[in-house]
């Protein structure tokens, strides 16, 4: 009930309680002066309000509407019928005219107009329609709404109200159709529904869903002047079953309380009330642009929630307490039973008569109802009469109660908020959604920093790639430039070879180095000064070039059609460099390789010998180390500038010539033995037997063989050579070849190996010692040489076996069928061979085990022969004290008369 001020309309029926026939009159004229929300079909002119109301805020200024009163007449019950049976009723319904008479006495009566006049035979679904209704619709569109039944006990307000109409649903009351019209009205997905159901008596305030709970206190928000009752229970309904079976709880917590207060439910007020919560979304709106009025940008709705009420209030019987003493109660608390009936007709009097102050403080139940009369809810009363002449008196009351409070006008006002839970859930989706988004954008950026990055890094390292092939390409000019030199050098070379052999060694000119060569060295040692100089210069070059490259990137220039250009230009440039690089390789391995021819004919030359151009075995290695003495320089520069790698990598090259220069530069370099460790290192050694495997051209297998021998002179390398098969290579490469310098060059690889201790019992499995005995097949002296030394070698390191006592029994080399052989050749004419077979006579001799066998091969007059004939003294003397140790010999001597 709003204090502050009178909300009737125009104020022409003031003050008439009771009005005159005229201001009746006048009074029909309610229709009229009120809003169209008021007449006959109020829930559409709210609904054309509420929508009004969403461009305006929510509590903005209301439309009026005043209290609507029905008056309903309950049929004569059955004591009724018989007791005033010859009485008329004290009213007479004129419905059509919504009008009432109240009888004075049988000629005089008092007519009042209300809202609607609903006869004895009005059935529940038109009171509900006509009452109820317009303000079930008003709540359903957002604004506050009470029904109120006001009247004497017995006269049919909880009939009106509170029928469940279980057996006959014709018979169902307010209550229960209201909630049936709002269930059928309301989405189950966005909207709710609650109710609670309380009873005040004597100013106190009980929980009909929950007894325990009777002492509810009203909280009055300061701000809105909204009422609450935070302590009642809250029930959700989703159906119309669960409210029916709340109202029978509610019901029947009722009458228990009212047994336990010894009173009875017509001393108290029912009241339920109804919380609808609906959302919906505001209009939208749309803001015409500066540019083109036709279109328009629309600003999307906004979520509202209306949180409205409707309260259903059964009021206890408005009779007077004086009437009713029957119930034992003392007039004070009879009073106090009655005091907020009696405040609501006080204030509902102050609000007909526009006074001042509207007392609603002075009960619970105004407090309660602060909103139904005088305030923002659609409100309608229904009066309750009963047509007994008995009554009068309290029907006459009722009737003016129901007069007074029509003259009530609210300010019907929307409940509508904004849905800020809605809005934060939803502003909560979208920020989900940007966040998402910015990740993704920030995921985005990093990708494109990165590879700009790698692509500006990419651009850097191509340039600086161009410019170091630029670099190359000038180096290599260099070079080219170089080889031309060289292969001049080459060809003078030739001729002064050709003019040695055609006009016979001329000492007296060249006199031990000839002035040629010495000349050629040193072209090729400036040409070598020439090239660091131009790849200083080159450098420097290319320094310049990067510090221009550096201003280039700064600059940011550079397309990716250039970068392609660039790239194939790249590709282009790295072909060409590697074919230069080959091709350098290969002139340097020849360069190399004319250089030791250079130094072999020089030595030649000064020596007066024939011109063989590979050092002999017996001594090579000083033989390299004459040749290079005094031009090492030279030879080691080129080595070490083309590396060893590449010359190896030359030995699989597909060009034949370059096959036979690699295998000639690795020969020469494997006769020093500075070289030696690196070309192993290298895998040379392991290249090398591939080729006496693989090759069948004959220069290379000699000259490979000729290489492993030189190797061969090294013990390390001697193991190495047997641990990658090399002994059977060798052999193999001895039975197969028939040319007398390969030959001669595995002879001499297989003799040192057989010089190694550790490698006697391999060198025979692996058919070493029959490979070398194989190669006396060939006369040549310098093969023949080379078994021998082999023989003595392999006998050497027995004897020193045998006398460490790390083995005993026959020599190997018996066994193997070399005895004879040895025998024949003990007294060969060349001295090399003689010497070495005398050797390994003397060290067979030493051991007794094969003592029987070399007399019975002759090697006994052998060995007489050579203590009597050997050239070297020292010989000599060993065969003498060989056969002097021995036994066999001895004895043997001694019956064959030998003296030595
Ligand atoms: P109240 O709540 O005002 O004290 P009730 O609703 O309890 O009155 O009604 C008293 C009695 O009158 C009940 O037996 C009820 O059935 C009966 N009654 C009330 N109104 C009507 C009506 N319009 N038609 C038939 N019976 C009625
Ligand atoms: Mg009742």
């Amino acid at each position: 009930m709003a204090s502050n001020g009178y909300r009737n309309g125009t104020g022409t029926n003031k003050g008439a309680i009771k009005p005159p026939a005229s201001s009746n009159i006048r009074s029909s004229s309610f229709k009229s002066r009120l809003p169209p929300s008021s007449n006959h079909s109020p829930g559409s002119a709210l609904r054309r309000t509420s929508s009004a109301s969403f461009t305006t805020a929510a509590g903005g200024d209301g439309v009026p509407g005043r209290v609507r009163v029905a008056v309903r007449l309950r049929p004569r019950n059955a004591e009724e019928s018989t007791a005033d049976a010859d009485f008329a009723d004290c009213v007479e319904l004129q419905p059509e005219l919504k009008r009432l008479k109240l009888r004075k006495n049988n000629w005089e009566s008092e007519t009042y107009e209300f809202d609607e006049v609903l006869t004895e035979f009005a059935s529940q679904k038109r009171v509900y329609e006509v009452v109820a209704k317009p303000v079930v619709e008003s709540v359903l569109d957002g604004y506050n709404g009470t029904v109120m039944a006001y009247g004497q006990t017995g006269t049919g307000k909880t009939f009106t109200l509170g029928r469940l109409g279980e057996e006959d649903t014709s018979a169902r009351g307010i209550m229960v159709r209201s909630m049936e019209e709002i269930l059928a009205n309301v989405s189950r997905e966005t909207d709710s529904i609650s109710v609670s159901y309380l009873q005040l008596y004597m100013e106190t305030i009980q929980d009909l869903l929950d007894p325990a709970n009777d002492n509810i206190s009203i909280v009055e928000d300061p701000r809105t002047g909204d009422v609450s009752l935070p302590g009642a229970t809250h029930v959700e309904i989703k159906d119309e079953q669960s409210f029916l079976e709340l109202l029978r709880l509610g019901e029947a917590h009722r009458i228990a309380a009212n047994t336990k207060l010894n009173t009875e439910s017509s001393r108290s007020h029912a009241i339920l009330m109804v919380h609808v919560k609906r959302s919906v979304l505001g209009e939208e709106v749309a803001i015409p642009t500066e540019s083109d009025k036709s279109s328009h940008f629309v600003k999307p709705p906004k979520p509202l929630v209306r949180k409205s009420k409707l309260v259903l209030v059964d009021l206890a019987g408005s009779e007077r307490v004086q009437k009713s003493g029957s119930e034992g109660h003392m007039l004070e608390e009879a009073k106090s039973i009655n005091l907020s009936l009696s405040a609501l007709g006080k204030c509902i009097n102050a609000l007909a008569e526009n006074s001042a102050h509207v007392p609603i403080r002075d009960s619970k139940l105004t407090r309660l109802l602060r909103d139904s009369f005088g305030g923002t809810a659609r409100t309608s009363l229904i009066v309750t009469i009963g047509p007994s002449p008995r009554h009068r008196g309290e029907t006459a009351s009722t009737i003016l109660f129901g007069q007074r409070a029509m003259k009530v006008e609210n300010m019907l006002r929307i409940k509508e908020e904004f849905d800020y839970k809605s809005l934060a859930r939803r502003l909560e989706i979208q920020l989900d959604k940007l966040i998402a988004e910015n990740d993704r954008q920030q995921k985005a950026f990093d990708d494109e920093v990165e590879r700009i990055n790698l692509e500006a890094q990419n651009r850097v390292s191509e340039v600086e790639r161009n410019f170091t092939d630029a670099l190359e390409k000038e180096r290599l000019k260099c070079q080219m430039e170089y080889m031309e030199s060289v292969k001049k050098l080459e060809e003078k070379m030739i001729e002064n070879q050709q003019k040695h052999q055609h006009d016979g060694f001329m000492k007296d000119k060249c006199n031990g180095e000839g002035p040629g060569f010495c000349e050629d060295i040193a072209v090729i040692i400036k040409l070598l000064e020439k090239e660091t100089h131009m790849r200083k210069e080159a450098e420097k070059e290319v320094n310049k070039l990067k510090s221009q490259l550096g201003q280039h990137m700064d600059a940011g220039a550079g397309g990716d059609a250039e970068i392609l250009k660039l790239q194939i230009a790249l590709e282009d440039e790295v072909h060409q460099k590697k074919k230069l690089e080959e091709e350098i390789i290969i002139l340097r391995s020849q360069m190399l390789q004319l250089t030791f021819e250079a130094d072999q004919m020089r030595r030649c030359l000064a020596r007066g010998g024939s011109g063989n151009a590979y050092p002999g075995l017996d001594s090579p290695m000083s033989q390299v180390r004459d040749s290079l003495s005094g031009h090492k320089t030279p030879v080691s520069a080129l080595f070490d500038q083309v590396g060893v790698e590449k010359i190896l990598d030359l030995l699989e090259s597909e060009d034949a010539n370059v096959r036979i220069h690699a295998v000639k530069v690795v020969a020469n370099l494997a006769a020093e033995e500075a070289n030696q460790e690196r070309i192993v290192e290298a895998g040379g050694l392991t290249s090398l037997l591939m080729l006496l495997r693989s090759y069948e051209d004959e220069t290379v297998r000699r000259v490979a063989a000729g290489a492993i021998a030189n190797l061969a002179m090294n013990e390390a390398n001697q193991e190495l050579i047997m641990v990658q098969g090399g002994i059977s290579l060798l052999s193999t490469t001895a039975s197969d070849a028939e040319d007398p310098q390969t030959l001669r060059m595995v002879a001499g690889a297989i003799a040192n190996l057989c010089g190694n201790d550790k490698l006697q019992a391999t060198l025979r499995s692996e058919g070493g010692i029959k490979a070398l005995l194989g190669m006396v097949r060939c006369r040549h002296p310098d093969v023949l040489s080379q078994v021998a030394r082999g023989i003595a070698n392999f006998a050497k390191c027995e004897s020193r076996a045998s006398t460490n006592g790390i083995r005993s029994g026959r020599s190997l080399l018996i066994d193997e069928g070399a005895l004879p052989w040895i025998v024949q050749n003990a007294n060969n004419d060349a001295a090399p061979i003689r010497r070495h077979i005398e050797l390994a006579l003397c060290h067979l001799a030493q051991h007794e085990a094969n003592a029987k066998d070399m007399i019975n091969g002759g090697a006994l007059w052998e060995l007489v022969r050579i203590t009597r004939d050997c050239s070297r003294e020292d010989i000599r003397s060993l065969a003498r004290r060989t056969l002097n140790s021995s036994l066999l010999f001895r004895s043997e001597m001694r019956r064959l008369r030998i003296e030595l």
